[in-house]
């Protein structure tokens, strides 16, 4: 299971508990099947009313494809655009409801406040940027917990899986240590999404949390896009930013 670096701390019966804690929150989520688990510290991040949540747990699934990619290496890079095409996951959305609904049962017996912000349902249904004016995002949280950083296609960018994982966040008040927060982004000189996007909507300027989202994906060009896509072919799809990640992730491996 991979996740960010947490804070050193020393060896203290205070410090046991919360490796108790957190050593039964990742074997939950291990045994549900989620692939990464990080804590944030996201005080900064809660929109009004949740400031008595501070620790978002980030639990996240890989896409299969990239997991095929990056594990067996069976995957050209036209076989990886064929099977990102379609980036729902329904089975790892499953188990993220199923880590969530676990996690609740956790803090419930445990006296915990919690409050569990479910995966999408249906991302097909969504333009990729409609992520960013969401209320609380995923990306927010798994940021906190330095898991990944914003990509110049303004999705949360995994170091190792890229834009293809499905995330769920569980809020709570339980004493976790958290993690170093993600703080600028790591694209370096990449550009591969800027290049990929047909709508010209993504800017190209790199994401460091101080500035937000601003400036990184034009949002009313990608769903203009979605739109004409939609009204062209029945599906509200794109995501070419995405796929081009992914095979700037194949074009590293292959050397
Ligand atoms: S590549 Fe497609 S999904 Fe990505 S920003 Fe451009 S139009 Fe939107
Ligand atoms: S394709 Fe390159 S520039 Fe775009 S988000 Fe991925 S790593 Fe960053």
């Amino acid at each position: 299971m991979l996740g960010g670096a947490s804070h050193v701390t020393a060896h203290t019966p205070k410090n046991e508990a919360l490796d108790v804690i957190e050593h039964l929150v990742r074997r939950i989520a291990r045994e549900a099947g989620v692939d990464i688990v990080g804590f944030g510290d996201v005080r900064a991040a809660l929109p009004p009313g949740f400031g008595h949540l501070p620790v978002a747990i980030s639990l996240g699934v890989a896409h299969p494809a990239m997991r095929a990619l990056l594990e067996d290496g069976a995957l050209s890079a036209q076989g990886l655009e064929r099977e990102l095409c379609d980036h729902r996951d329904a089975v790892g959305q499953a188990k993220l409801e199923t880590g969530l609904r676990r996690l609740s049962s956790l803090f419930r017996a445990q006296g915990y406040r919690y409050f569990g912000c479910p995966p999408e349902c249906d991302p097909m249904d969504s333009p990729f940027t409609s992520l960013v004016a969401r209320r609380f995002s995923h990306k927010a949280a798994a940021t906190c917990a330095g898991l990944g950083w914003v990509g110049r296609h303004g999705l949360l960018n995994h170091p190792v899986y890229g834009p293809h994982v499905s995330w769920a966040t569980m809020l709570t008040n339980a004493p976790l240590r958290t993690s170093t927060p993600a703080v600028v982004s790591e694209c370096g000189e990449c550009g591969r999404c800027v290049a990929a996007c047909p709508a010209g909507a993504i800017s190209g300027r790199v994401w460091c949390r101080e500035d937000g989202m601003a400036r990184i994906v034009d949002i009313e060009r990608c769903r203009k896009f979605l739109d004409e896509n939609e009204r062209a072919t029945g599906r509200r799809v794109c995501g070419r930013c995405a796929v081009a990640c992914a095979t700037a992730r194949l074009a590293v491996r292959e050397g």
